[in-house]
């Protein structure tokens, strides 16, 4: 029998405490006054529902949903809305509280939520995915709304789940509200630049990065994890901007070639196999989970939670991480990841460039005009510099790792603004 490389063991971290251990130390090294912190731990609002849907073969199925409020200090809840076989209250409590930090650090008026739903999308018909969405969207309708919670795409959704958002949406307001949602599809009120829109911060960020580490963009070598939205589109840009892409992967599987991967080709190569890499011949096939220890200058973990964690971190070799998933390090790598000198842009600064086109989206439906992608681009590239820059000063000010200066920035804005508008 062939011999299976055993997966490495991920750290099994619970998301919300993964999230919390960070957030606990940056609140200390602030200073911040424990009655705050109690606020600032606690979701605002936590919904569970059930939804049963008629499946195509006439048998009913039930599935849990979840909406998750972390804060609405800063303005109305935003986040996306994950149909994924891993969802549970915990993640989704995680992901909304990173949205809350996340909002903050790129300084947009937004508070954070997250959503969910646990089912497996790629096994789903379009029509039973249709009627999950707009179930899930009824089951909240009195907790979305343009000036209350605005969803948005996540893993295993996007523009097409969020027309049908906005459509039962509308209906039951009796107009179109289309700034309810945002990644929409265009012709129903999305943004240019949208679905790029993460994938570009993640550039911007490692391109920021990279001119303070003096990496050349030019003689860089590229791993990217994850080959859906965000890391194709980090790897396309990235590979536009000189780097050489060595490395992509997906759920099945990672593909290497030295001379650098083909990312167009990849892209096309995914969209004409039911979105999966798998018999890609533009590289060699090797083993999935190798890609984040490969000898390259920037490592992109875009697929999901907990993928760098104690028993993979000693033996990445990148100079440079810049996360574009939400939560891919276990805080338990942390200090393993800081005592090799590796610089990691963290997730709620360098994935902020899609809820920063999200915002756009919002403001362009609300003016009932529409943008050019230029201005678009430009814009979102500004806020996410100026984000880098600002968590820069803050990790150089306090001699901490840029993730802790992150959550800093995010805290300490939460924290002003909370001490504002008061509390009862
Ligand atoms: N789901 C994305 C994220 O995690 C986008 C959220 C949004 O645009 O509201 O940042």
């Amino acid at each position: 029998m062939a011999y299976i490389e055993p997966a490495p063991l991920m750290d099994k971290e619970n998301p919300f405490e993964a999230m919390m251990s960070r957030f606990q130390t940056a609140s200390q090294i602030l200073g911040l006054d424990e009655q705050i912190y109690n606020v600032l731990k606690s979701p605002a609002r936590q919904a569970i529902v059930s939804l049963p849907i008629t499946m195509d073969d006439g048998r009913i199925r039930v599935f849990e949903g979840y909406r998750v409020i972390h804060s609405t200090i800063l303005g109305p809840s935003k986040g996306g809305i994950r149909f994924d076989m891993h969802v549970n209250l915990d993640e989704v409590k995680a992901l909304a509280a990173w949205m809350t930090w996340k909002c903050a650090v790129v300084d947009i008026p937004y508070g954070g939520a997250k959503g969910g739903v646990c089912c497996n999308p790629r096994e789903m018909s379009a029509g039973e995915i249709e009627r999950l969405m707009r179930s899930y969207t009824l089951s909240m309708i009195d907790i979305f709304g343009p000036d209350k919670d605005i969803p948005a795409p996540d893993m295993g959704t996007g523009p097409r789940e969020m027309a049908w958002l906005m459509d039962e949406y509308s209906r039951t307001q009796g107009m179109t509200v289309n700034a309810v949602v945002t990644g929409k599809p265009i012709v129903l009120g999305g943004s240019l630049g949208r679905t790029e829109a993460t994938g570009r911060g993640v550039m911007v960020t490692a391109m920021s990065a990279m001119q303070k580490l003096k990496i050349n963009p030019y003689n860089a070598t590229c791993a990217v994890q994850g080959f859906g939205n965000v890391g194709s589109w980090a790897a396309r840009l990235l590979a536009e901007r000189g780097l050489k892409v060595v490395a992509i992967s997906d759920l099945y599987g990672a593909y290497h070639n030295e001379n650098g991967v083909d990312i167009e080709a990849a892209v096309k190569y995914r969209d004409e196999n039911k979105g999966s890499l798998e018999g890609f011949k533009g590289a060699e096939s090797m083993p999935g989970e190798e890609i984040l220890t490969l000898p390259v200058d920037l490592l992109v973990p875009a697929a999901t939670e907990d993928v760098i964690t104690s028993s993979n971190a000693d033996k990445i070799q990148a100079k440079l991480i810049v996360e574009g998933a939400n939560g891919p390090t276990s805080s338990k790598a942390d200090s393993i990841i800081n005592s090799k000198g590796i610089t990691v842009t963290p997730d709620i600064l360098s994935n902020a460039g899609g809820v920063t086109v999200s915002y756009f989206e919002w403001v362009q439906n609300r003016l009932g005009y529409k943008w050019t992608a230029e201005r678009v681009n430009r814009r979102s590239d500004r806020i996410m510099k100026d984000a880098f820059d600002n968590v820069y000063k803050t990790a150089q000010d306090y001699k901490v790792p840029l993730r802790i200066a992150a959550y800093m920035v995010a805290i300490d804005k939460v924290a002003k603004t909370y001490k504002y508008r008061g509390g009862f």
